[in-house]
């Protein structure tokens, strides 16, 4: 069975990366009947944010992407947040020491720093505590056990670290990336625990990825120079014939495709990068979200999946259940997928014209209620018929169509330079009184008013129509005239021609 798992670490506010991870798990485990874990990694305290594991979860939520086992809904294999599973990691770690696998490192602050400092002035790139340097360092390899003890007896902070080979190849194979050979002599002695008894990153993640029997490990990019250590682990725990295949994500670059999409493209262009907004906790600030900026959740979702993934073929609309059917690892595209909002703005756009207009009605519903504003079914799913084919967004539902509910107060200034007043005190006033002796009339009914006053005038329909248009809604364009006038009323209009031309 395919089990695979979204491991955020409840650091900050999820990034669309993130969320794509979490969408790319889900898809891969429903597209084979498999299980998608939600683990919430907490294990480094210091880097620990309020809010930030709800937003996660509420970000999923609003997505559509229901962990089949987590915090929240339990299962065989909880629990599912690394400091509920604290004590469970020391028993691996007791084992690596004990097999010479891993080691007590007692190093100060400064003489880390200090060795950093040498081997930058020796040009030794980026590798720190290793096979070369950890034989200068003070560890459980350089000093003798008994001064280990009287350190550990003395309470002495400590680390562990992975011993790692000198010599030796670590191969892996990606399903994005294909083979990636690592050379041991490149990599870091990394700590997998700390003096607390808190596991690392690294050792959590191994040790979890294996009791909860996850077979595919999908994550980001940036996750992928970890892996050899990861896979190290493994065999060093005894596990090397159960470890789960990797697919490393493509990184989301800026839109100009010129490196990582980053928390500041968002504010220079103004467009959203999270999927909610986010309430200025911690470090982020104020931070904007799709949803709340009017994206649907299915258009988000697909524009998503779109981001590094694509089935093949002309068809970019679809929804998460086409998604999950459509999904393969193989289809994941190994270059970095750009960001464009404008694609975004297009799904969205899509989706707000397949919705029925009853649904819009309601969502606008939702915005009059928040504002006070009367309006029922009937006249919201009027109003969103006549604009559904005009807004990107669903907040303009009330911004564009804030006619609807109350007299312009400003009216078009071009229009209002133009003819305005000959034109209109002639025949706008009839049309007004007109229309005030019906109770109710249909869009139809008011074109054969409106073409009768005109005709009695002798009057072309042109200038008149649009001068209409602005006493009525204040605006120079618009869906159907006559269609917002039924909506609004005979009544409601008559006296909106007789303020605006009076
Ligand atoms: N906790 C890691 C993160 O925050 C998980 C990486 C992984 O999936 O292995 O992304």
């Amino acid at each position: 069975e395919v089990r695979v798992r979204f491991a955020p670490s409840p650091t900050g506010v999820l990034h669309i990366g993130g969320i794509r991870t979490a969408l790319y798990n889900y898809l891969f485990a429903k597209k084979n009947n498999g299980k998608f874990l939600l683990r919430i990694e907490d294990t480094d305290q210091s880097r620990f944010v309020e809010g930030a594991e709800q937003y996660i979860k509420d970000s999923l939520a609003w997505c559509g992407i229901i962990p089949d086992e987590g915090p929240d809904q339990g299962g065989d294999f909880g629990p599912y947040k690394q400091s509920d599973r604290k004590d469970l990691y020391k028993g691996y770690v007791d084992q690596l020491l004990a097999e010479d696998k891993a080691y007590y490192a007692f190093d100060t602050p400064e003489e880390l720093d200090e060795m950093r400092e040498t081997l930058k002035a020796a040009k030794a790139n980026s590798l720190n505590y290793n096979s070369i340097s950890r034989n200068t360092m003070k560890n459980s390899l350089t000093l003798s056990a008994d001064e280990v003890q009287a350190k550990l007896d003395a309470g002495e902070p400590y680390v562990i670290r992975i011993k790692v080979p000198a010599k030796e190849e670590v191969r892996l194979k990606d399903i994005v990336r294909g083979w990636v050979n690592v050379h041991t002599s490149t990599m870091d002695d990394k700590v997998l625990m700390k003096s607390d008894g808190m596991p690392t990153y690294h050792l959590a993640n191994v040790v979890d990825d294996h009791l909860m029997e996850i077979t595919h490990v999908i994550r980001g990019e940036e996750w992928l120079p970890s892996a050899p250590l990861h896979v190290l682990l493994y065999q060093y725990l005894g596990w090397g014939d159960e470890i789960p295949e990797f697919a490393h994500l493509p990184l989301l670059l800026k839109p100009d495709g010129n490196g990582k999409l980053s928390k500041r493209d968002a504010e220079k262009h103004g467009f959203p990068i999270f999927p909610l907004a986010w309430q200025g906790q911690g470090e982020d600030g104020e931070l904007k979200g799709f949803k709340e900026e009017g994206y649907l959740s299915p258009a988000f979702v697909n524009f998503l999946a779109f981001l590094g993934w694509n089935p093949g073929g002309e068809n970019e609309i679809y929804s998460l259940t086409e998604l999950v059917k459509e999904f393969s690892l193989e289809r994941i595209t190994k270059a970095g997928a750009k960001f464009d909002i404008q694609k975004a703005i297009w799904y969205n756009q899509q989706y707000i014209r397949r919705m029925s207009p009853s649904a819009l009605g309601q969502l606008l519903l939702v915005q009059t209620t928040a504002a006070g504003i009367t309006c029922d079914a009937d006249k919201a799913t009027a109003i969103a018929t006549l604009l559904q084919e005009r807004i990107d967004f669903i907040p303009e539902l009330s911004t564009k169509g804030a006619y609807f509910f109350g007299q312009p107060t400003d009216y078009d200034a071009k229009t209002v330079k133009k003819k305005w007043k000959e034109t209109a005190q002639a025949v706008l006033p009839q049309l007004a009184d007109k229309l005030d002796t019906e109770e109710t009339l249909t869009a139809e009914g008011i074109q054969e008013a409106f073409h009768a006053v005109l005709a009695d005038n002798e009057a072309g329909a042109g200038m008149v129509m649009q001068i209409l248009r602005v006493a009525v809604t204040g605006e120079a364009g618009g869906p159907d005239l006559m269609k917002i006038m039924e909506v609004l009323g005979t009544k409601e209009v008559s006296h909106r021609i007789k303020k605006a031309v009076e």
